[in-house]
């Protein structure tokens, strides 16, 4: 036994109160046995401690502590409860009260009381009114077992068999049930209608029993009450998918199975704690916030699970009204998912606009006019090229019939053909149509040559689909141009392989068929030479620039004097050149470049020869080689017809001649500049003219001086 005062003392209240002969305990201050006397123990068959002085009477156990003595009557008994001083226990001494007189107080509970045989002997008026039966059809007939459910009697008998409680009377069935839920018990009245009642029973001193019992029928409809609705609630709360969170300004007080899934946690866990717990750091001070000022609205956040792993979360924060006391709940609710896929879709979405901003972007930079129309023929897109054709100002997009017929500067008879054709276009009669159309520039300065495409679109495997037409106006005006040189090109071509061809056939026959002077031989022969050279030139120069535009050329490079090569190339080309002097101006220094010296040596031939060739009137050809920083700079001038300066950035194309007749009455291809263009630049230089008409060109070269600079041509 517990000895709570010093050892001395303590044994000498327990001597004192064994020696008793009336029932006394001591009990602490939360009303537990912690001494009982053996008249005590004997009479109330106590056999350990520890046990509640409330299983033994009616005493609640919330009036301790108590400062002094207090009297409580619990039938058949009184308890006299006083402190004891300088410990913390309390003494209680029990005292029988007179049956009789407790019978006939108006005490609203029913008493019963029973022989040792457990048969009713008396009752008091509550009993009877209570139970609605006349005290004799009580008396010495019935036990108080007849009062009570038999179901629920059986099930508690049962129930004690199970513990090895075996052989046990109705009365001890009912006096092992002395605590709480145990001592509420259905009971019948006469009529057959049921109600709750609390049990308190004790065996007398003669072995009868003393029953003491209160209906609590009106406070457990209550509390079923209570159980039903918050079952109901229970059943609600983990039905949904949504985490369901009572708190109290954040400390939770309640939550559902969903918050432990979705919080990977337990309810225990999170009961307690704050919410503030199931918030990642860096959101809790904007929830927090929210919390303290009640806010209402719906909110996504990022939540913190127990495993300290992220959940987006979606929470719905409520104030609602439960027994009249103001409560909190959040609703909270896993979106992860929903974001997931959210994200994938915009993803999805990015990758299609992308995908749509390329087309677009393709389509708006391209160099044809792109048109889809609706089976109508409404327009359904346009691009920039399109609408520049297409536009007519200040009338809004319609339909391409109707556009048709706007477009400025269309002649009527092809104006009347194209819409026929986009008419059974569109009336299905056709699946593709094609034109081509001229367009006279408005400032006259031209043609504008079109090709117009359309074509039926059906898109049958798309779930949307729709059909449409696809309208395609290529402008082929550059086309034209090239087909127009080319138509040039051949006429040349052909005359400069005519020319030689029948002069040599001609002069040839001459030689074959009729006596000639030695004189007249000598110069037939020497035309027939200079005439199979050009044509050995000509054909020279077009698998030249077919080598090189087709990138087989290959060039041999080597470290040369370029001033070196210069004179020795003038000097072979002196000796042909009758009509003019070829002046030179060159510096004393070498001027070594890295470079194939038969290239350049061809750049140099076509420059002197076009100077010649373009400049009949004139004698003289300058030829200038300088040093400049680390370039070599070569310039051809002439003081002939010289180049208009539309033609500059021409003058280099393969096939290109200035289109004027002294030109025209020069023979020429167009091919040596070009050449020398793929040559010049091949070797990292550039090449480029001036010119005035009529007074005369100048072609420059520049080249990289070879950076060995030093190295001496061995
Ligand atoms: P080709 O001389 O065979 O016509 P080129 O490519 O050498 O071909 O020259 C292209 C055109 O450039 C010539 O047709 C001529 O109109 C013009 N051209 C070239 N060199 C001169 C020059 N020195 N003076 C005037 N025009 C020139």
């Amino acid at each position: 036994m517990a000895e709570h005062s010093s050892p001395s003392s303590s044994k000498v209240i327990h001597a004192t109160l064994r020696a008793l002969e009336e029932p006394v305990v001591l009990v602490d201050r939360l009303g537990l046995i912690d001494f009982a006397n053996p008249a005590f123990q004997k009479q109330f068959s106590l056999s350990s401690t520890g046990l509640s002085l409330s299983s033994f009477f009616l005493v609640e156990d919330t009036l301790f502590p108590i400062s002094s003595r207090v009297q409580v009557v619990s039938p058949p008994y009184t308890l006299t409860l006083s402190p004891v001083e300088q410990t913390e226990l309390f003494l209680v001494t029990i005292q029988s009260l007179d049956l009789d007189q407790v019978l006939d107080s108006n005490i609203d509970a029913a008493l019963l009381v029973t022989d040792e045989d457990f048969i009713v002997t008396a009752v008091n008026e509550t009993a009877g009114s209570l139970f609605g039966f006349d005290p004799s059809e009580f008396l010495h007939k019935m036990t108080p077992v007849h009062l009570h459910d038999s179901e629920e009697f059986q099930l508690r008998k049962q129930h004690l068999e199970q513990l090895n409680l075996k052989n046990l009377s109705d009365a001890d069935i009912l006096l092992l049930h002395g605590r709480d839920i145990e001592n509420e018990w259905m009971y019948h009245r006469k009529d057959g209608s049921s109600f709750y009642g609390r049990l308190y029973m004790t065996r007398l001193r003669n072995g009868g029993f003393f029953l003491f019992i209160t209906d609590i029928s009106s406070q457990k409809q209550i509390e079923l009450h209570l159980i039903k609705s918050e079952r109901r609630f229970r059943l609600i709360a983990e039905s949904v998918l949504e985490a369901v969170i009572f708190h109290d300004e954040g400390t939770i007080l309640d939550a559902n199975r969903a918050a432990e899934i979705i919080f990977r946690t337990r309810l225990e866990l999170m009961k307690g704690h704050q919410i503030l717990d199931f918030i990642q750091p860096e959101f809790q001070e904007s929830v927090m916030h929210r919390i303290t000022n009640h806010h209402e609205e719906p909110y996504e956040v990022i939540g913190r699970r127990a495993d300290a792993t992220s959940v987006e979360i979606e929470v719905f924060p409520r104030e609602i009204t439960y027994e009249k006391t103001r409560m909190r709940v959040a609703v909270v609710r896993d979106i992860s998912e929903r974001k997931k896929i959210e994200k994938m879709l915009e993803r999805e979405k990015n990758a299609i606009m992308r995908q749509r901003d390329i087309t677009q972007s393709i389509l708006q930079a391209s160099n044809e006019g792109f048109l889809l129309t609706e089976v109508d023929g409404s327009f359904a897109y346009m691009n920039v090229k399109a609408r520049k054709l297409l536009d007519v100002p200040g009338i809004a997009p319609s339909k391409i019939q109707e556009r048709i017929s706007m477009i400025p500067n269309l002649d009527l008879a092809t104006r009347y053909t194209m819409l026929q054709q986009v008419e059974e276009l569109l009336a299905g009669k056709h699946t593709e149509i094609s034109s081509r159309f001229t367009l006279q520039q408005p400032d006259d300065s031209g043609k504008n040559f079109f090709e117009f495409y359309a074509t039926s679109i059906k898109k049958e495997h798309h779930r949307f689909s729709r059909h449409g037409f696809l309208f395609v106006f290529r402008d082929r005006t550059e086309e034209q141009k090239m087909d127009h040189v080319k138509d040039e090109l051949i006429s040349t071509v052909s005359h400069e392989l005519r020319t030689p061809l029948s002069s040599i056939l001609g002069f040839m026959e001459l030689l074959r068929y009729r006596e000639q002077t030695a004189d007249k031989t000598t110069r037939y022969i020497q035309i027939v030479h200079e005439e199979t050279k050009r044509l050995t030139t000509l054909l020279n120069d077009f698998l030249d620039i077919q080598r090189m535009e087709a990138g087989k050329q290959d060039y041999v490079f080597t470290h040369f004097s370029l001033r070196h090569l210069l004179t020795e190339t003038i000097e072979t080309f002196s000796e042909t050149a009758e009509t003019h002097t070829i002046h030179t101006y060159a510096e004393e220094d070498p001027i070594f470049v890295y470079a194939d010296e038969d290239k350049i040596k061809q750049v140099i031939i076509n420059l002197l020869s076009n100077a010649i060739k373009y400049s009949h009137a004139a004698n003289k050809v300058e030829v200038r080689l300088t040093k400049l920083s680390d370039q070599a700079v070569l310039t051809v001038t002439d003081y002939g017809l010289g180049i208009p300066q539309n033609a500059f950035d021409k003058l280099f194309t393969k096939f290109y001649r200035v289109d004027n007749s002294a030109v025209r009455k020069i023979g020429g291809t167009g091919l040596g500049l070009a050449i020398c263009k793929e040559i010049i630049e091949s070797h990292g230089g550039a090449i480029s003219v001036e010119s005035e008409l009529n007074e005369g060109s100048t072609f420059t070269v520049v080249l990289e001086l070879d950076p060995r600079k030093d190295f001496e041509k061995t």
